[in-house]
């Protein structure tokens, strides 16, 4: 099984062998989102999360 560098901790990754470039993987130590950029070697990117979901925290009141 491929792995990969996790960027942020520097853990390896696993990558699954039909795991396909543009897709998300996790890493387990950090659990930090990773984006396959490249797949020989396997290499990974931090997804930047902050887009997906906006901090809402004072929309409560
Ligand atoms: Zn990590």
């Amino acid at each position: 099984m491929p792995t990969g560098t996790c960027p942020e901790c520097d853990a390896d990754v696993h990558v699954d062998l039909d795991t396909d470039k543009g897709e998300t993987v996790s890493c387990e130590e950090c659990s930090a989102s990773l984006e396959v950029v490249g797949l020989d070697p396997v290499e990974l990117d931090i997804v930047d999360e902050e887009d997906l979901d906006d901090d809402e925290e004072d929309e409560e009141m």
